[in-house]
């Protein structure tokens, strides 16, 4: 667990890029698997189930979108975009691929050896979760340490709030959550957001994991999940 923790995939078709990325990310610690085609990254991905994959848009074959779109149907492993663009942020925020960050070139590598510091940190495990796999009703499952979501043995993609939001419910089974706890416990008490944030992602974890998420509305305080 700990080397597939620290690997990590770059799909980026500048040679240049590229390889500075390799440098810098390998100087501080992580193996570093490249690939210049979108599809030679998916199979990466697929065969070493990195910690983190960093994504250029523009690719030779298909584009980041795409791959993202792709990875997303199995894993929930983060993805920092590598963006040209002010117009390719616009699209991954408004497209909802569950990108964790991205940084625009030009970039600082440094700057994204933190980023990607700071994503691997957020998505750490909870030193509290003695299970690793937290069972939701007859039908769900969320594995924290691997950070996949299913609904009868399929992996649901979730965006990393709601992966976080399901997994703050699955610890906390069968209490009634304020909002107020679950915008403390997930986004932490210095994020600036209101109650709907929560109403939000509740309503999309109801969507995407189906009606048999035993997951309720309790009045006037919040939501229970079992
Ligand atoms: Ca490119």
């Amino acid at each position: 667990m700990a080397e597939a923790e620290r690997t990590l995939v770059v799909i980026e078709d500048d040679g240049n890029i590229a390889d500075l990325l390799d440098l810098y990310l390998r100087e501080a610690g992580f193996r570093v698997l490249q690939a210049s085609h979108g599809e030679r990254g998916l199979e990466l991905i697929e065969q070493h189930r990195p910690a983190l994959v960093l994504l250029d848009i523009g690719l030779p074959d298909i584009d980041g979108f795409e791959v993202c779109r792709r990875v997303r149907t199995t894993s929930n492993v983060p993805v920092l975009f590598l963006t040209a663009r002010d117009g390719e942020i616009d699209r991954i925020i408004g497209l909802e691929l569950g990108a964790d960050d991205y940084v625009t070139k030009p970039f600082s590598p440094r700057e994204v050896v933190a980023r990607v510091k700071a994503i691997l940190r957020r998505g750490q495990p909870d030193p509290r979760d003695a299970r690793d796999v937290v069972h939701i009703g007859d039908d769900h499952t969320v594995d924290i340490t691997r950070r996949e979501a299913r609904c009868r043995d399929q992996v649901v993609p979730l965006a990393t709030k709601e992966f976080e939001l399901l997994a703050f419910f699955a610890r906390n089974q069968g209490i009634a959550l304020s909002r107020q706890q679950l915008l403390d416990g997930v986004w932490g008490a210095d994020w600036y957001g209101d109650d709907r944030t929560v109403d939000v992602h509740v309503r999309q974890l109801r969507k995407k994991l189906g009606d048999d998420l035993p997951l309720a509305t309790v009045w006037g305080i919040g939501y229970r999940l079992g």
